[in-house]
């Protein structure tokens, strides 16, 4: 039988994914539009894409189902389509594996707006939401749920139970941090430190600690968090930084790290103990190409803390 992911990267860490966003606007998407009917309308796109990936070396593979809740398909006239939307996300990850074994990451993103009493959505509402998506999810052969780019604990929370209700057998928290105004630390747009974070998901049942996107959240940051939370937690922590920052050329967003700049922050990452690394916002391909290299070169090395586990 399949290992559970929370125990195989006790015995070597693994390889994540890139971007999914920004490759579906390469490949056509325009902004705005929902990305997650791909898996129904384009699915071969969604394909090329997790194709690439699984390539360049990854592992693990988030499945395109970020926005995928009934709250956030709802916005594209799409909420009568949310079980096909999951199961084809799935069934689509795990295509781009073909033979390889390699595990499938359900993506759960925020619903997107406020709980009451400070915007419009029950606590009730969401939960309905993150439950279907979690069992469409689980139900279609994910190996684990990842609820990712959070900012609140009542938000994440509603996610881990959802998870467990739906039976996952390996559940991701996964926080959004933005670096200070004054650069001298982060938190969560809701003012989340990773200590909290990581106290509050062990307490839940969560199986692994993580970190996606947020802004400033570049390598040596991550880093930053990555330790914070190895000090905090014993669980297995999860770690994908944004690929520089964002801006605005000629009417596109493009992030300004290059692979080559972003893979001189990975073995820093690597010797924190990170278990799973990937890269979220701006990432390519080619960015997971020499992660790949440089993770394989670290893990064979004396160096390396893995090498002998
Ligand atoms: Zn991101």
């Amino acid at each position: 039988m399949k290992m559970l992911l929370q125990e195989v990267i006790l015995k070597r860490p693994l390889l994540g994914d890139g971007a999914m966003g920004t490759q579906l606007m390469f490949a056509g998407l325009e902004q705005g539009n929902c990305g997650e009917a791909w898996n129904l309308t384009h699915p071969e796109r969604v394909l090329a894409i997790q194709r690439r990936y699984v390539e360049a070396g990854s592992d693990c593979l988030i499945t395109n189902t970020f926005g995928g809740s009934r709250i956030m398909l709802n916005r594209h006239s799409e909420a009568n389509h949310v079980v096909e939307v999951n199961k084809a996300g799935v069934e689509i990850a795990r295509q781009a594996f073909n033979d390889k074994d390699g595990y499938v990451l359900g993506d759960i993103g925020p619903f997107g707006g406020l709980l009451q009493p400070f915007g419009e959505f029950t606590e009730a509402q969401v939960r309905n939401a993150f439950e279907e998506q979690a069992t469409a999810l689980v139900d279609a052969g994910a190996d684990a749920i990842i609820i990712e780019t959070q900012t609140s604990l009542e938000e994440l929370l509603i996610g881990i139970e959802a998870a467990h209700a739906a039976g996952s057998k390996c559940i991701i928290g996964s926080m959004a941090y933005d670096v200070t105004l004054d650069g001298s630390t982060f938190r969560t747009m809701m003012g989340i430190e990773p200590e909290r974070a990581a106290e509050f998901m062990e307490e839940h049942g969560a199986h692994i600690v993580a970190l996606n996107c947020g802004t400033g959240m570049e390598m040596d940051r991550a880093r930053d968090a990555v330790e914070r939370y190895k000090r905090t937690t014993s669980l297995p922590v999860m770690v994908q930084p944004n690929a520089g920052k964002p801006q605005l050329i000629n009417m596109k967003v493009v992030y300004d790290e290059t692979p080559e700049q972003m893979v001189k922050g990975l073995i820093p990452l690597l010797k924190t103990g990170a278990n799973i690394v990937g890269s979220c916002c701006g990432s390519t391909p080619e960015h997971i190409r020499a992660f790949r290299t440089t993770m394989d070169e670290f893990l064979a090395s004396e160096e390396s803390q893995w090498r002998f586990a």
